[in-house]
């Protein structure tokens, strides 16, 4: 049963778990209210917007690279030294996918505990019968450690989510979770990449633990701020909670808080030529 606090239909994404895992607060903010940016969330303001729009339009070049469009078209629009240093890294990078197929900008969508959860891949690149590898492009100012981004809610859906809802690409079988692995391709550390293979006893804790904390937000009434107020300063909604005015640095900024939104690919817009 949909609980009253939740918009109508409201559909959990990796987005909104990991919001409400940093900070209840933020989520009921988000999600239930519906509240727009009321803050800044990182200084210089225009740098960190400039890198999120070309992180956007780096997405979507990589997607249309992988629907086969030309890359001499592409390359005209890696015209800022960040998408530029980007888009090579991306094409002297060989992401072994021969031999797959690719599915690019996938939404899976599977029901768990009392509500749904989706995912929003950015390539899926299947052996039918073998192996699929989810790959993520990230743009981050930073790279993270391992450890964190093993943590993150994002490792953790989009791999049980594959498990979940994924037979349609395998033949009608359901991947076994050992024949997964999810790929971060850093386009500012190109040679580093972080791979998460999967297997069955993470799959089974993901999946008790996805719906532990859907079932967890969808009765809850009370949402508490976080206590760990380093997570305020780059925080759209520092003030509604009194956390502050200034908005954190992208010099400051730690690898707990990269410098990327989700990337969102309704909203981006369609590249033109
Ligand atoms: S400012 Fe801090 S307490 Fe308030 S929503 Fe953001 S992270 Fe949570």
């Amino acid at each position: 049963m949909v609980s009253p606090s939740l918009p109508s239909g409201f559909t959990f994404s990796q987005s909104s778990l990991q919001d409400y895992s940093d900070c209840p607060r933020r989520f009921q903010l988000r999600f239930i209210e519906q509240l727009k940016w009321p803050a800044i969330e990182t200084e210089p303001v225009l740098e960190n917007e400039r890198r999120q729009q070309e992180g956007q339009l780096f997405h979507r070049m990589v997607q249309q690279n992988l629907i086969g469009l030309p890359n001499e078209k592409l390359s005209r629009l890696a015209n800022t030294p960040n998408l530029s240093r980007w888009w090579g890294n991306y094409l002297g990078h060989n992401f072994e996918l021969a031999g797959t197929n690719q599915r690019t900008e996938l939404t899976l969508v599977a029901p768990i505990g009392s509500f749904w959860l989706q995912a929003k891949y950015d390539l899926v690149a299947i052996k039918p019968g073998e192996r699929a590898f989810i790959y993520d492009w990230k743009t981050y100012h930073k790279r993270p450690r391992e450890e964190w981004m093993a943590a993150r809610m994002q490792t953790r859906v989009y791999r049980a989510m594959l498990v979940e809802a994924g037979a349609f690409l395998n033949d009608g079988n359901p991947f076994l979770p050992d024949q997964i692995e999810m790929i971060y391709w850093y386009a500012d550390y190109p040679s580093e990449p972080a791979h998460f293979p999967y297997n069955p006893t993470q799959h089974k804790r993901d999946r008790d633990a996805l719906t532990g904390l859907i079932n967890e937000i969808g009765n809850h009434r009370h949402f508490p701020l976080t206590e760990d107020e380093k997570k305020c300063a780059y925080c759209p909604y520092r003030s509604y909670c009194n956390r502050g005015g200034k908005a954190g640095t992208m010099d400051e900024m730690n690898e707990s808080e990269p410098s990327e939104t989700d990337i969102n690919f309704e909203q981006i817009a369609e590249i033109e030529f």
